[in-house]
């Protein structure tokens, strides 16, 4: 991984990552009106997500716990639930 891709994905967890169940990120989480997105647990590890735990969510809303989706991102750059393409 070169210089420019590494500072690129500390750019994406810098902005779409958040603490679960952190009151004052609230308005970050999409839940409620994204009701058919599936948001209570991790996609690759099912672990339900457990309060201040560090989460990323993806640009199509989909939530993984910061580890998981690092070692996601080892062998594939898509969403393994809705396979879009993750572009970091
Ligand atoms: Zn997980
Ligand atoms: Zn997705």
């Amino acid at each position: 991984m070169d210089l420019n891709q590494v500072k690129k994905r500390e750019r994406f967890y810098k902005n779409n990552s958040f603490i679960f169940g952190n009151k004052d990120e609230t308005n970050q989480w999409p839940l409620g009106k994204q009701s058919h997105i599936d948001v209570s647990e991790c996609p690759i590890c099912l672990e339900s997500f457990v309060e201040k735990e560090k989460l990323v969510r993806l640009k199509c809303l989909h939530v993984y716990h910061e580890d998981c989706l690092e070692a996601l991102l080892r062998y594939r750059t898509e969403c393994s639930l809705c396979k879009k393409s993750i572009d970091i």
